[in-house]
Parts: structure tokens; C-alpha cells; sequence
């Protein structure tokens, strides 16, 4: 048996952070991310990140986009472009 680094308590299973390798119990941190309730408040917190990776994709998606409401207006406009 090996005690958590964060509350001191003797448990069965201890996961080790992903983050800063502390070994915690199931009370003191996140087994499915990996992560220690400190290194996963930061996690959540960066979920901005993750909003941005959504905006290029939709960014990317725009750029697929035509120019025209029909195709001759977006060749026009493309030829205007050029
Ligand atoms: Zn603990
Ligand atoms: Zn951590």
C-alpha cells in the first residue's frame, strides 16, 4: 500500500500526475486525466486553447467557402481577385 502525496492517505490505487508527478488518490485528483486536482484546475483553465483549435478549423472551412451567391458571380469575383 502506498499513501497519497497530497492528503497522506494510505490507499489501494494511487495515480501518478501527469503534470508534476505527484502520486494522489482518487480524492485528490483527476485517474482519468491523469492529473492532480492542481495540474487539473490549470487543465480546465486552458481550455481556451482548445476553443481556438475549433476557430481554424472553422477558419478553414470559410476559406472553402465561395465568393459568389452563384457560380459565375464567384468566378468573376475570382478573376477580380487575381
Ligand atoms: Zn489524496
Ligand atoms: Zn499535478
Amino acid at each position: 500500500m502506498s499513501a497519497c502525496e497530497v492528503c497522506g492517505e494510505d490507499v489501494a490505487e494511487l495515480q501518478a500526475c501527469r503534470q508534476c508527478g505527484v502520486r494522489f488518490c482518487t480524492e485528490c485528483g483527476y485517474f482519468n486525466k491523469h492529473l492532480c486536482l492542481d495540474c487539473g484546475s490549470i487543465e480546465e483553465e486552458s481550455q481556451e486553447e482548445e476553443a481556438e483549435d475549433v476557430l481554424e478549423e472553422s477558419t478553414q472551412i470559410e476559406g472553402e467557402k465561395t465568393y459568389g451567391e452563384t457560380p459565375e458571380q464567384n468566378e468573376e469575383i475570382k478573376s477580380a481577385l487575381k
